[in-house]
Protein backbone atom coordinates (compact mmCIF):
# COMPACT_ATOMS: atom_id res chain seq x y z
CA UNK A 1 0.00 0.00 0.00
CA UNK A 2 2.97 2.52 1.26
CA UNK A 3 4.63 1.69 -2.41
CA UNK A 4 1.36 2.74 -4.07
CA UNK A 5 0.91 5.38 -2.74
CA UNK A 6 4.11 7.12 -3.52
CA UNK A 7 3.42 6.44 -7.32
CA UNK A 8 1.46 9.28 -8.01
CA UNK A 9 -0.01 12.22 -6.22
CA UNK A 10 -3.87 11.17 -6.48
CA UNK A 11 -3.23 7.86 -5.26
CA UNK A 12 -0.94 9.31 -2.35
CA UNK A 13 -4.15 11.28 -0.81
CA UNK A 14 -6.75 8.16 -1.66
CA UNK A 15 -4.53 5.71 -0.01
CA UNK A 16 -3.80 7.82 2.70
CA UNK A 17 -7.09 7.35 5.22
CA UNK A 18 -6.43 3.76 4.60
CA UNK A 19 -2.02 3.81 5.81
CA UNK A 20 -2.42 6.25 8.62
CA UNK A 21 -5.39 4.53 10.10
CA UNK A 22 -3.51 1.71 12.22
CA UNK A 23 0.33 3.25 12.45
CA UNK A 24 3.28 1.95 14.86
CA UNK A 25 5.69 3.76 16.15
CA UNK A 26 8.50 3.98 16.61
CA UNK A 27 8.80 2.95 13.28
CA UNK A 28 11.66 0.12 13.20
CA UNK A 29 13.26 0.73 10.12
CA UNK A 30 13.83 4.53 10.95
CA UNK A 31 14.87 3.21 14.08
CA UNK A 32 17.52 1.03 12.56
CA UNK A 33 18.85 4.41 10.94
CA UNK A 34 18.69 7.01 13.32
CA UNK A 35 19.30 7.01 17.18
CA UNK A 36 15.99 7.25 19.06
CA UNK A 37 17.02 10.73 20.63
CA UNK A 38 16.40 11.68 16.63
CA UNK A 39 13.21 9.83 15.80
CA UNK A 40 10.50 12.05 14.90
CA UNK A 41 7.11 11.47 15.72
CA UNK A 42 4.46 10.75 12.63
CA UNK A 43 4.07 13.90 10.56
CA UNK A 44 1.69 16.44 11.88
CA UNK A 45 -0.63 15.84 8.32
CA UNK A 46 -1.28 12.29 9.56
CA UNK A 47 -2.35 12.60 12.78
CA UNK A 48 -6.19 13.51 12.07
CA UNK A 49 -6.19 9.35 10.16
CA UNK A 50 -4.74 7.89 13.11
CA UNK A 51 -7.12 6.00 14.94
CA UNK A 52 -4.89 2.97 15.78
CA UNK A 53 -1.60 3.57 17.85
CA UNK A 54 0.77 1.35 18.60
CA UNK A 55 3.62 2.65 20.70
CA UNK A 56 6.18 -0.69 19.88
CA UNK A 57 9.91 -0.37 21.86
CA UNK A 58 11.55 -1.60 18.43
CA UNK A 59 13.50 -5.14 19.47
CA UNK A 60 16.76 -3.71 18.88
CA UNK A 61 16.52 -0.82 20.96
CA UNK A 62 17.97 -1.66 24.54
CA UNK A 63 15.55 -2.77 27.40
CA UNK A 64 16.42 0.06 29.89
CA UNK A 65 16.71 -2.82 32.50
CA UNK A 66 19.86 -3.76 30.66
CA UNK A 67 21.42 -0.81 29.92
CA UNK A 68 20.13 2.47 31.22
CA UNK A 69 22.35 4.87 30.21
CA UNK A 70 22.24 4.32 26.57
CA UNK A 71 18.33 4.44 26.63
CA UNK A 72 16.59 7.86 25.52
CA UNK A 73 13.12 6.69 26.45
CA UNK A 74 12.21 9.91 27.92
CA UNK A 75 12.71 11.78 25.21
CA UNK A 76 10.60 9.45 22.95
CA UNK A 77 8.08 9.50 25.20
CA UNK A 78 8.09 13.35 25.28
CA UNK A 79 7.58 13.53 21.72
CA UNK A 80 4.57 10.83 21.90
CA UNK A 81 3.23 12.84 25.07
CA UNK A 82 3.15 16.28 22.77
CA UNK A 83 1.49 14.82 19.96
CA UNK A 84 -1.17 12.87 21.90
CA UNK A 85 -3.47 15.70 22.32
CA UNK A 86 -3.49 16.70 18.84
CA UNK A 87 -4.55 13.23 17.02
CA UNK A 88 -8.70 13.92 17.46
CA UNK A 89 -9.74 10.38 15.99
CA UNK A 90 -7.11 8.17 18.04
CA UNK A 91 -9.43 5.32 19.79
CA UNK A 92 -6.95 2.54 20.11
CA UNK A 93 -4.04 3.23 22.03
CA UNK A 94 -1.20 -0.28 22.50
CA UNK A 95 2.01 -0.23 24.62
CA UNK A 96 4.60 -3.22 23.98
CA UNK A 97 7.22 -1.54 26.11
CA UNK A 98 10.44 -3.74 28.31
CA UNK A 99 9.00 -1.78 31.15
CA UNK A 100 6.42 0.15 32.79
CA UNK A 101 4.36 2.76 31.13
CA UNK A 102 4.98 6.03 32.33
CA UNK A 103 2.13 7.64 34.15
CA UNK A 104 2.41 10.86 32.58
CA UNK A 105 1.82 9.31 29.19
CA UNK A 106 -1.41 7.81 30.42
CA UNK A 107 -2.80 10.63 32.43
CA UNK A 108 -1.96 12.26 29.00
CA UNK A 109 -4.06 9.90 26.76
CA UNK A 110 -7.00 9.55 29.36
CA UNK A 111 -7.58 12.92 29.86
CA UNK A 112 -6.90 14.80 26.34
CA UNK A 113 -7.43 11.88 23.65
CA UNK A 114 -10.90 10.23 22.59
CA UNK A 115 -9.29 6.59 22.88
CA UNK A 116 -11.61 3.56 24.24
CA UNK A 117 -9.23 1.32 23.70
CA UNK A 118 -6.18 0.64 26.17
CA UNK A 119 -3.96 -2.30 25.46
CA UNK A 120 -0.77 -3.67 27.22
CA UNK A 121 0.53 -6.29 25.35
CA UNK A 122 3.81 -7.86 26.71
CA UNK A 123 4.38 -4.90 29.18
CA UNK A 124 5.75 -5.61 32.57
CA UNK A 125 3.18 -3.76 35.16
CA UNK A 126 5.58 -3.56 38.45
CA UNK A 127 4.34 0.06 39.93
CA UNK A 128 1.20 1.19 41.02
CA UNK A 129 -0.36 2.94 38.39
CA UNK A 130 -2.16 6.51 40.12
CA UNK A 131 -4.12 7.32 37.27
CA UNK A 132 -6.66 10.20 36.45
CA UNK A 133 -9.77 8.36 35.94
CA UNK A 134 -10.17 6.74 32.78
CA UNK A 135 -13.84 7.57 31.77
CA UNK A 136 -13.76 7.13 28.53
CA UNK A 137 -11.59 4.56 28.21
CA UNK A 138 -14.56 1.38 27.09
CA UNK A 139 -11.97 -1.56 26.55
CA UNK A 140 -8.99 -2.99 28.24
CA UNK A 141 -6.86 -5.22 27.59
CA UNK A 142 -3.65 -6.62 29.69
CA UNK A 143 -1.14 -9.44 28.21
CA UNK A 144 1.45 -9.86 30.38
CA UNK A 145 5.43 -10.44 29.04
CA UNK A 146 5.48 -13.07 26.65
CA UNK A 147 2.52 -15.43 27.99
CA UNK A 148 2.45 -17.43 24.68
CA UNK A 149 -0.76 -19.24 24.94
CA UNK A 150 -1.62 -21.56 22.15
CA UNK A 151 -5.05 -23.04 21.27
CA UNK A 152 -4.81 -26.38 18.95
CA UNK A 153 -1.87 -26.95 17.14
CA UNK A 154 -2.89 -25.01 14.33
CA UNK A 155 -0.74 -21.43 14.03
CA UNK A 156 0.46 -19.47 16.76
CA UNK A 157 2.09 -15.99 16.75
CA UNK A 158 5.21 -16.15 14.60
CA UNK A 159 7.44 -14.12 17.02
CA UNK A 160 7.20 -16.63 19.77
CA UNK A 161 9.10 -19.34 17.43
CA UNK A 162 11.89 -17.56 17.54
CA UNK A 163 14.08 -18.44 20.55
CA UNK A 164 15.95 -14.92 20.75
CA UNK A 165 12.27 -13.29 21.49
CA UNK A 166 12.41 -15.27 24.63
CA UNK A 167 15.74 -14.63 25.49
CA UNK A 168 15.38 -10.42 25.41
CA UNK A 169 16.46 -9.74 29.33
CA UNK A 170 13.10 -8.30 29.97
CA UNK A 171 10.50 -11.12 29.03
CA UNK A 172 13.30 -13.44 31.15
CA UNK A 173 13.27 -11.07 34.53
CA UNK A 174 8.97 -10.92 34.00
CA UNK A 175 7.99 -14.04 32.10
CA UNK A 176 5.64 -15.87 34.37
CA UNK A 177 6.12 -13.66 37.27
CA UNK A 178 2.70 -12.30 38.92
CA UNK A 179 1.95 -8.84 38.84
CA UNK A 180 -0.86 -8.78 40.94
CA UNK A 181 -0.36 -5.80 42.78
CA UNK A 182 -0.40 -3.06 39.71
CA UNK A 183 -2.97 -5.20 37.74
CA UNK A 184 -5.48 -5.10 40.66
CA UNK A 185 -4.68 -1.42 40.92
CA UNK A 186 -5.42 -1.53 36.81
CA UNK A 187 -8.33 -3.50 37.37
CA UNK A 188 -10.15 -1.24 40.09
CA UNK A 189 -9.38 1.96 38.32
CA UNK A 190 -11.40 0.23 34.82
CA UNK A 191 -14.43 -1.06 36.43
CA UNK A 192 -16.88 0.83 34.21
CA UNK A 193 -15.21 -0.78 30.81
CA UNK A 194 -17.22 -2.73 28.68
CA UNK A 195 -14.82 -4.99 27.50
CA UNK A 196 -12.11 -6.51 29.66
CA UNK A 197 -9.16 -9.06 28.71
CA UNK A 198 -7.23 -9.79 31.58
CA UNK A 199 -4.51 -12.95 32.07
CA UNK A 200 -4.80 -14.58 35.68
CA UNK A 201 -0.66 -13.65 36.25
CA UNK A 202 -2.62 -9.92 37.17
CA UNK A 203 -4.84 -11.41 39.11
CA UNK A 204 -5.08 -12.35 42.90
CA UNK A 205 -7.59 -14.71 42.43
CA UNK A 206 -11.00 -15.12 41.21
CA UNK A 207 -12.46 -13.65 44.49
CA UNK A 208 -10.87 -10.63 43.65
CA UNK A 209 -12.85 -9.85 40.46
CA UNK A 210 -15.71 -10.36 42.27
CA UNK A 211 -15.10 -8.05 45.05
CA UNK A 212 -16.85 -5.04 43.53
CA UNK A 213 -19.84 -4.95 40.76
CA UNK A 214 -18.80 -4.55 36.48
CA UNK A 215 -21.40 -2.63 35.64
CA UNK A 216 -21.21 -2.22 32.03
CA UNK A 217 -19.09 -5.00 31.37
CA UNK A 218 -20.49 -7.17 28.19
CA UNK A 219 -17.10 -9.42 27.22
CA UNK A 220 -15.09 -10.52 29.78
CA UNK A 221 -11.75 -12.59 28.53
CA UNK A 222 -9.27 -14.60 30.89
CA UNK A 223 -5.86 -16.02 29.80
CA UNK A 224 -2.73 -17.31 31.46
CA UNK A 225 -2.31 -20.20 33.59
CA UNK A 226 -5.13 -21.58 36.24
CA UNK A 227 -3.98 -23.07 38.95
CA UNK A 228 -3.99 -24.03 42.98
CA UNK A 229 -3.98 -19.92 43.57
CA UNK A 230 -6.83 -18.98 41.68
CA UNK A 231 -9.59 -20.15 44.45
CA UNK A 232 -13.03 -18.63 43.74
CA UNK A 233 -15.76 -19.06 41.67
CA UNK A 234 -16.48 -18.14 38.11
CA UNK A 235 -20.08 -18.26 38.91
CA UNK A 236 -19.12 -15.15 41.87
CA UNK A 237 -17.44 -13.37 39.22
CA UNK A 238 -20.12 -13.58 36.29
CA UNK A 239 -22.56 -12.30 39.03
CA UNK A 240 -21.51 -9.10 39.42
CA UNK A 241 -21.52 -8.51 35.81
CA UNK A 242 -25.01 -8.27 34.73
CA UNK A 243 -24.44 -7.02 31.30
CA UNK A 244 -22.27 -10.40 30.16
CA UNK A 245 -22.77 -11.90 27.11
CA UNK A 246 -19.69 -12.97 25.94
CA UNK A 247 -17.20 -14.71 28.45
CA UNK A 248 -14.03 -16.52 27.45
CA UNK A 249 -12.38 -18.87 29.49
CA UNK A 250 -8.85 -19.43 28.08
CA UNK A 251 -6.97 -20.36 29.98
CA UNK A 252 -4.44 -23.00 29.95
CA UNK A 253 -2.99 -25.81 32.66
CA UNK A 254 -0.57 -25.44 35.03
CA UNK A 255 2.24 -28.10 34.89
CA UNK A 256 1.74 -31.20 36.88
CA UNK A 257 -1.91 -30.16 37.69
CA UNK A 258 -5.45 -32.18 36.31
CA UNK A 259 -8.07 -29.89 34.75
CA UNK A 260 -9.14 -27.23 37.42
CA UNK A 261 -12.74 -27.57 37.82
CA UNK A 262 -14.44 -24.29 38.67
CA UNK A 263 -14.26 -24.42 42.46
CA UNK A 264 -17.96 -23.22 43.08
CA UNK A 265 -18.62 -26.27 44.79
CA UNK A 266 -16.66 -25.54 47.76
CA UNK A 267 -17.65 -21.71 47.80
CA UNK A 268 -20.05 -20.85 45.81
CA UNK A 269 -22.77 -19.01 47.45
CA UNK A 270 -24.90 -18.59 44.15
CA UNK A 271 -26.50 -20.43 41.82
CA UNK A 272 -25.08 -20.82 38.39
CA UNK A 273 -28.28 -19.64 36.88
CA UNK A 274 -26.71 -16.38 35.78
CA UNK A 275 -25.30 -18.18 32.80
CA UNK A 276 -28.12 -17.87 30.89
CA UNK A 277 -27.67 -14.44 29.84
CA UNK A 278 -24.33 -15.39 27.83
CA UNK A 279 -25.13 -15.62 24.33
CA UNK A 280 -21.12 -16.40 23.76
CA UNK A 281 -19.33 -18.87 25.59
CA UNK A 282 -15.30 -20.05 24.82
CA UNK A 283 -14.06 -22.65 27.00
CA UNK A 284 -10.26 -24.23 27.39
CA UNK A 285 -10.60 -27.78 27.83
CA UNK A 286 -8.08 -27.17 30.76
CA UNK A 287 -10.29 -25.56 32.87
CA UNK A 288 -13.60 -27.54 33.88
CA UNK A 289 -16.44 -27.27 31.27
CA UNK A 290 -19.23 -28.99 33.14
CA UNK A 291 -20.53 -26.50 35.23
CA UNK A 292 -20.98 -23.84 32.24
CA UNK A 293 -22.28 -26.34 29.60
CA UNK A 294 -24.92 -27.04 32.14
CA UNK A 295 -26.38 -23.89 32.75
CA UNK A 296 -25.47 -22.01 29.60
CA UNK A 297 -29.18 -22.34 28.54
CA UNK A 298 -29.53 -19.77 25.64
CA UNK A 299 -25.96 -20.07 24.85
CA UNK A 300 -25.69 -18.88 20.55
CA UNK A 301 -21.76 -19.93 20.01
CA UNK A 302 -20.05 -22.47 21.52
CA UNK A 303 -16.22 -22.97 21.32
CA UNK A 304 -14.16 -25.33 23.06
CA UNK A 305 -10.40 -25.52 22.40
CA UNK A 306 -7.22 -26.96 23.62
CA UNK A 307 -4.85 -24.33 25.15
CA UNK A 308 -1.46 -24.71 26.74
CA UNK A 309 1.27 -22.69 26.94
CA UNK A 310 4.15 -22.60 24.34
CA UNK A 311 6.18 -25.12 23.96
CA UNK A 312 3.73 -26.93 25.46
CA UNK A 313 1.79 -28.67 22.41
CA UNK A 314 -2.14 -28.35 23.34
CA UNK A 315 -4.32 -31.63 22.95
CA UNK A 316 -8.03 -31.65 22.19
CA UNK A 317 -10.89 -33.88 23.72
CA UNK A 318 -10.84 -37.04 23.36
CA UNK A 319 -14.46 -38.50 22.16
CA UNK A 320 -15.91 -39.79 25.05
CA UNK A 321 -15.41 -35.86 26.37
CA UNK A 322 -16.71 -34.17 23.26
CA UNK A 323 -20.11 -36.82 24.17
CA UNK A 324 -19.64 -35.54 27.64
CA UNK A 325 -19.64 -31.77 26.72
CA UNK A 326 -22.47 -32.42 24.38
CA UNK A 327 -24.69 -34.04 26.76
CA UNK A 328 -24.27 -31.06 29.51
CA UNK A 329 -24.89 -29.17 27.15
CA UNK A 330 -28.26 -30.57 26.23
CA UNK A 331 -28.98 -30.45 29.95
CA UNK A 332 -29.55 -26.67 29.51
CA UNK A 333 -31.22 -26.42 26.93
CA UNK A 334 -28.18 -24.15 24.80
CA UNK A 335 -28.51 -27.04 22.13
CA UNK A 336 -31.42 -25.74 20.79
CA UNK A 337 -30.31 -21.99 20.93
CA UNK A 338 -27.00 -22.67 19.44
CA UNK A 339 -25.83 -21.91 16.21
CA UNK A 340 -22.32 -21.68 16.20
CA UNK A 341 -19.96 -24.54 17.54
CA UNK A 342 -15.99 -24.82 17.57
CA UNK A 343 -14.52 -28.43 19.16
CA UNK A 344 -11.61 -29.57 19.10
CA UNK A 345 -10.58 -33.23 19.60
CA UNK A 346 -7.85 -35.36 19.61
CA UNK A 347 -9.58 -38.62 18.21
CA UNK A 348 -10.78 -39.52 14.48
CA UNK A 349 -13.96 -38.13 13.50
CA UNK A 350 -16.44 -40.13 12.99
CA UNK A 351 -20.42 -39.97 10.87
CA UNK A 352 -21.81 -41.24 14.12
CA UNK A 353 -20.74 -37.61 16.01
CA UNK A 354 -21.81 -35.58 13.32
CA UNK A 355 -25.07 -37.47 12.81
CA UNK A 356 -25.93 -36.90 16.83
CA UNK A 357 -24.51 -33.50 16.84
CA UNK A 358 -26.80 -32.38 14.36
CA UNK A 359 -29.67 -34.07 15.87
CA UNK A 360 -29.23 -32.28 19.58
CA UNK A 361 -28.46 -29.47 17.79
CA UNK A 362 -30.76 -28.75 15.17
CA UNK A 363 -29.98 -24.98 14.52
CA UNK A 364 -26.46 -24.76 13.80
CA UNK A 365 -25.31 -22.53 10.76
CA UNK A 366 -21.96 -22.74 11.48
CA UNK A 367 -19.57 -26.21 12.67
CA UNK A 368 -16.21 -26.38 12.89
CA UNK A 369 -14.39 -29.40 14.59
CA UNK A 370 -10.84 -29.85 14.39
CA UNK A 371 -8.83 -32.63 14.93
CA UNK A 372 -5.38 -31.96 17.19
CA UNK A 373 -2.16 -33.33 15.50
CA UNK A 374 -4.59 -33.97 12.19
CA UNK A 375 -3.68 -37.84 10.55
CA UNK A 376 -4.17 -39.06 7.63
CA UNK A 377 -5.50 -42.07 6.63
CA UNK A 378 -8.81 -44.00 5.39
CA UNK A 379 -11.82 -42.00 5.01
CA UNK A 380 -13.55 -44.65 6.77
CA UNK A 381 -17.14 -44.18 5.83
CA UNK A 382 -18.73 -43.27 1.69
CA UNK A 383 -18.92 -39.58 0.68
CA UNK A 384 -22.04 -39.87 0.26
CA UNK A 385 -22.93 -41.07 3.98
CA UNK A 386 -21.06 -37.59 5.09
CA UNK A 387 -23.17 -35.97 2.41
CA UNK A 388 -26.53 -37.45 4.38
CA UNK A 389 -25.49 -36.68 7.64
CA UNK A 390 -24.94 -33.15 6.76
CA UNK A 391 -28.44 -32.88 4.50
CA UNK A 392 -29.79 -32.98 7.80
CA UNK A 393 -28.41 -30.11 8.96
CA UNK A 394 -31.19 -27.41 8.11
CA UNK A 395 -29.49 -24.38 8.41
CA UNK A 396 -26.00 -25.06 7.69
CA UNK A 397 -23.85 -22.42 6.07
CA UNK A 398 -20.38 -22.92 6.63
CA UNK A 399 -18.43 -26.12 7.53
CA UNK A 400 -15.28 -27.23 8.39
CA UNK A 401 -13.92 -30.88 9.14
CA UNK A 402 -11.13 -32.43 10.44
CA UNK A 403 -12.10 -35.96 8.57
CA UNK A 404 -9.20 -37.77 7.14
CA UNK A 405 -8.26 -38.22 3.63
CA UNK A 406 -5.99 -40.86 2.48
CA UNK A 407 -3.57 -38.32 1.21
CA UNK A 408 -0.22 -38.52 -1.55
CA UNK A 409 3.09 -40.58 -0.71
CA UNK A 410 5.99 -37.72 -0.21
CA UNK A 411 6.52 -38.83 -3.57
CA UNK A 412 3.85 -38.62 -5.48
CA UNK A 413 4.41 -37.70 -9.09
CA UNK A 414 0.44 -37.27 -9.85
CA UNK A 415 0.30 -34.11 -8.38
CA UNK A 416 2.68 -30.77 -9.18
CA UNK A 417 3.34 -30.12 -5.49
CA UNK A 418 2.31 -31.01 -1.90
CA UNK A 419 -0.42 -28.33 -1.88
CA UNK A 420 -1.59 -30.09 -5.17
CA UNK A 421 -1.71 -33.62 -3.35
CA UNK A 422 -4.11 -31.84 -0.46
CA UNK A 423 -6.45 -29.99 -2.56
CA UNK A 424 -7.02 -33.06 -5.29
CA UNK A 425 -9.75 -34.78 -2.98
CA UNK A 426 -10.64 -31.95 -1.27
CA UNK A 427 -11.60 -29.94 -3.90
CA UNK A 428 -13.77 -33.06 -5.03
CA UNK A 429 -15.18 -33.97 -1.67
CA UNK A 430 -16.10 -30.31 -0.98
CA UNK A 431 -18.21 -30.41 -4.84
CA UNK A 432 -20.33 -33.54 -3.31
CA UNK A 433 -20.88 -31.89 0.13
CA UNK A 434 -22.05 -28.87 -1.45
CA UNK A 435 -24.42 -30.88 -4.15
CA UNK A 436 -26.02 -32.29 -0.76
CA UNK A 437 -26.26 -29.03 1.13
CA UNK A 438 -27.69 -26.68 -0.44
CA UNK A 439 -27.49 -24.22 2.06
CA UNK A 440 -23.74 -24.58 2.54
CA UNK A 441 -21.80 -21.26 1.26
CA UNK A 442 -18.12 -22.37 2.69
CA UNK A 443 -16.64 -25.51 3.18
CA UNK A 444 -13.06 -27.03 4.62
CA UNK A 445 -10.60 -29.49 5.44
CA UNK A 446 -8.06 -29.85 7.83
CA UNK A 447 -4.70 -31.15 6.53
CA UNK A 448 -1.43 -30.90 7.98
CA UNK A 449 1.80 -29.34 6.98
CA UNK A 450 5.82 -29.19 7.94
CA UNK A 451 6.44 -25.62 8.81
CA UNK A 452 9.77 -25.86 9.91
CA UNK A 453 12.36 -28.63 10.57
CA UNK A 454 10.80 -30.49 13.51
CA UNK A 455 7.68 -28.34 13.47
CA UNK A 456 4.34 -29.66 11.76
CA UNK A 457 0.81 -27.45 12.00
CA UNK A 458 -2.80 -28.32 11.65
CA UNK A 459 -4.18 -26.07 8.68
CA UNK A 460 -7.47 -25.71 7.05
CA UNK A 461 -8.03 -25.66 3.11
CA UNK A 462 -11.06 -23.38 2.78
CA UNK A 463 -13.62 -22.46 -0.38
CA UNK A 464 -16.33 -20.64 -1.17
CA UNK A 465 -19.15 -22.59 -2.92
CA UNK A 466 -20.62 -20.73 -5.90
CA UNK A 467 -23.89 -21.75 -7.29
CA UNK A 468 -25.13 -21.47 -11.18
CA UNK A 469 -27.73 -23.21 -12.27
CA UNK A 470 -26.26 -25.87 -14.13
CA UNK A 471 -23.49 -26.31 -11.64
CA UNK A 472 -21.36 -26.26 -8.13
CA UNK A 473 -18.23 -24.08 -8.54
CA UNK A 474 -15.39 -23.70 -5.57
CA UNK A 475 -13.26 -20.57 -4.95
CA UNK A 476 -9.99 -21.42 -2.72
CA UNK A 477 -9.86 -19.12 0.10
CA UNK A 478 -6.38 -17.45 1.46
CA UNK A 479 -5.36 -19.39 4.76
CA UNK A 480 -6.96 -17.59 7.83
CA UNK A 481 -6.11 -18.69 11.51
CA UNK A 482 -7.74 -17.53 15.19
CA UNK A 483 -5.11 -15.27 16.72
CA UNK A 484 -6.34 -15.58 20.59
CA UNK A 485 -7.92 -14.02 21.96
CA UNK A 486 -10.14 -14.24 19.06
CA UNK A 487 -12.24 -17.47 18.34
CA UNK A 488 -14.71 -16.30 16.02
CA UNK A 489 -13.18 -13.77 14.01
CA UNK A 490 -10.31 -15.14 11.62
CA UNK A 491 -7.39 -13.25 10.29
CA UNK A 492 -4.97 -13.45 7.22
CA UNK A 493 -2.34 -16.21 7.69
CA UNK A 494 0.84 -14.89 6.63
CA UNK A 495 3.47 -17.24 6.51
ZN1 LIG B 1 -0.19 -36.26 -4.88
Amino acid sequence: MSRLGSTCSELNIATRPNLFRDVRWPHRRLSKVDSPKALPFLPETTWSLIHDLHFDWPEEWPDMLTNPAETDHPDIFKRLDEALPKIPNLKVFSCTIPFDPPRRTLNILFEYTAVQHLRMIDTPLTKTPLLNEPHKVEALTLVPVAEAMRMGEGPFNGKMREMQYFSRPYRQQHRGVAMWFAGEIYLKDFRHVKYLQVSLQFVWHLGSLSSEPWPELETLILTGTCGAKNIGSMIDVVYTMPKLRDLRILLAKKIGHGPDDDRMSDHHIRKPTILSSIKSLSLSNSYGTEIFLRNASSVERLSISAILKHPQIPIGMKSSELDKALKDLEISGGNKSLKKIRLMTEDELTVAFFRKLGQLCPNLEFVEIERCGYQEGEVGFEWSDYGEVFSEYRYLQELRIGIPFADCEEDCTAHSDHKECIRSDRQDFAIHLASWVPTLLYVGFEYRTRTGKYRKEDRWLDYEIIRSSKRIHLTELAPTWYEIPEVWERTLLHD
